[in-house]
């Protein structure tokens, strides 16, 4: 399948974008976890993205489908793509349109997964992440089997992000309400439109599936 999850920072796109890749071989690109790895190995991307990332804001949209541009290319791209942060303003949608029609391929949905802003607000706040695998927890509701030691990799550093501490947060849903949620009106008026007003899997995937006839 070929899928945007369009949704504020908190939203659970990550999480449903695991559970549909299991569904059917789909791989999941997020260009947040693009953008911290270049951030990690000190490449001249990651320097370019660190500071605007740090603060909560986007980074530029050619910097963006420059990343986009090579990554819809790779050969696992075939079997389709869950698209996890991306894109994030109109300007990247209308490239996204372009590049798509350039490769011969168009979306099967566009998921708005639409949450209550207190909900993201304690989800993000409490969110911690494996620096070593990506792996994410939450102090509350989702600890590590064993405290401080992740899980899936058996790294030791669960941390908070950056742009998780309350400030960043404020602004990074502040970013969203005024440069990617116009991008529900435009997935509307293309035809893709699915939203679902929860993050729990099972209603989501259904809805989707009910969608795209799987
Ligand atoms: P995420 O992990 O999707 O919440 O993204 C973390 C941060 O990466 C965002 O706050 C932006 O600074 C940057 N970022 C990720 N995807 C994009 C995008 N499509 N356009 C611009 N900035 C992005």
């Amino acid at each position: 399948m070929k899928v945007i999850l369009l949704g504020p920072p908190g939203a659970g796109k990550g999480t449903i974008a695991k559970a549909l890749t299991e569904y059917d071989g789909s791989v999941q690109i997020s260009t947040g976890d693009i953008l911290r790895a270049a951030i990690a190995a000190g490449t001249e991307l990651g320097k370019q993205a660190e500071a605007a990332m740090k603060a909560g804001n986007l980074v530029t949209d050619d910097l963006i489908m420059g990343i986009m541009e090579e990554r819809l290319r790779e050969d696992d791209c075939q079997q389709g793509y869950l698209l996890d942060g991306f894109p994030r303003t109109i300007p990247q949608a209308e490239a996204l349109r372009t590049l798509l029609s350039r490769l011969g391929e168009s979306l099967d949905a566009v998921l708005e997964l639409d949450i209550p802003r207190d909900v993201i607000i304690d989800r993000l706040t409490t969110r911690r992440t494996c620096t070593n695998c990506g792996e994410i927890y939450n102090i509350k509701y989702k600890r590590p089997k064993v405290d401080g030691i992740c899980d899936v990799c058996g790294g030791t550093e669960i941390v908070q992000r950056d742009d998780e501490t309350e400030e960043a947060i404020e602004n990074r849903l502040e970013v969203y309400n005024e440069q990617t949620a116009p991008l529900v009106d435009f997935y509307r008026d293309e035809g893709l439109l699915v939203s679902v007003p929860t993050s729990e899997r099972e209603p989501v995937m259904q809805a989707l599936l009910a969608r795209i006839g799987g």
